[in-house]
């Protein structure tokens, strides 16, 4: 299968990575000589390392029971536990894989990620901090608690678009005259991402509309508030549709690499979002992308990360490699058991801590 042939996909995306000025050899079957050219972006690591690796990880884990399948809405309990892909994707577009790349889960939570790149490439970063705000709420991520706290005259904590309250604000200022308008580009946009065009999971969208009455709330409390300016209810429920886009492991991995690679998907080619607006997106995902548990994680691996409660967990050593893993059992945080490890593992063993400079 070619999407998962490396080499094959490194050279296409090179060729098509590299800016006009540099692009000296622009025909593909020349391309071996642009990528001589170009510093690769794990220079440190040889192909079988970076296979290694993730092998490693997922035999490492593949037979640890821990966690639970979030049951809260009711279709994410009959996911299949046992589902286990991770996929590395290079900033110079390589793909690597191991275990279970083929079956899809809603992407859940990570798509708060693409939500909040969306709104920041339309009204500019300052929108969002103005709004809604871009720091931690230290709780979970369906807190209404954290709502009543985040009203400006109580002075308390901001909330920020990873978490719930902001997740839905966030949706509610995309632009677009109609629901159906605003849907099809949020979903134009998270393909693009992914390089391929993702489709929504209706059992998952419908588990999760019969059930979702406490984000309803907190739609509407939002709106009582005047975080969210009209309609609270499309809001949610564009949110709720959002949340239910099926994703693989793969898919996962090159939205993570097209932030690692400047806002450029590596393996289609395309600018994405703006290289500006990409270190305000990863701000956020350090400060909030495992909810409660974000501090833990950043002092165990230093990626900005995202979580969905689906299973999935994505994460970007910038200028080097997204990295994605698919396990639906969660922890009491809602992150996935599993995907935590191994990214932390693979991350560590490829020096991907963008807080860990190298000695000179
Ligand atoms: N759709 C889910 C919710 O709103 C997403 C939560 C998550 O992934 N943490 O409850």
């Amino acid at each position: 299968m070619t999407r998962h042939t490396p080499f094959a996909v490194s050279l296409v995306a090179l060729a098509a990575a590299v800016p006009a000025a540099a692009q000296t050899v622009a025909a593909p079957h020349e391309s071996v000589k642009v990528r001589a050219s170009l510093p690769l972006a794990l220079p440190d690591h040889t192909e079988a390392d970076i296979k290694g690796s993730l092998q490693a990880a997922y035999d490492k884990y593949k037979d640890l029971k821990e966690g639970k399948n979030a049951d809260y809405i009711p279709a994410l309990a009959k996911v299949d536990p046992a589902i286990y892909g991770i996929a590395l994707v290079t900033a110079d577009g390589r793909v690597y894989t191991a275990g279970d790349v083929a079956s899809e889960v809603s992407i859940q939570s990570v798509s708060k990620v693409f939500t909040l790149a969306k709104v920041i490439e339309e009204q500019g970063p300052e929108a969002i901090e103005k709004r809604i705000g871009v720091d931690a709420t230290g709780m979970r991520f369906n807190s209404i608690v954290a709502v009543e706290l985040a009203q400006k005259e109580l002075g308390g904590p901001e909330i920020n678009p990873l978490v719930n309250p902001g997740a839905i604000t966030a949706t509610s200022m995309v632009a677009g005259a109609t629901r159906d308008e605003v849907w099809n580009s949020l979903l134009a946009y998270y393909s693009d991402f992914a390089g391929r065009k993702l489709s929504v999971n209706q059992e998952v969208f419908k588990s999760e509309s019969d059930t979702n009455q406490r984000n309803q709330a907190i739609g509407a409390l939002m709106h009582a508030y005047e975080f969210i300016k009209s309609n609270p209810a499309q809001a949610t429920d564009v949110y709720t549709e959002q949340c239910s886009v099926n994703v693989n492991a793969r898919d996962l991995a090159v939205m993570a690499a097209t932030l690692a690679n400047a806002g450029r998907n590596p393996v289609t080619g395309k600018q994405v979002m703006a290289t500006a607006n990409v270190p305000e997106v990863l701000a956020v995902m350090m400060t909030a992308g495992l909810y409660d548990d974000s501090g833990k994680w950043l002092y165990h691996t230093g990626l900005p990360a995202k979580s969905g409660v689906g299973g999935a967990l994505i994460a970007v050593s910038p200028g080097k490699f997204g990295i994605a893993v698919v396990s639906p059992p969660l922890d009491a945080a809602g992150n996935s058991v599993r995907a935590q490890k191994a990214i932390a593992d693979i991350s560590n063993a490829l020096g991907g801590n963008p807080l860990a400079p190298k000695a000179r």
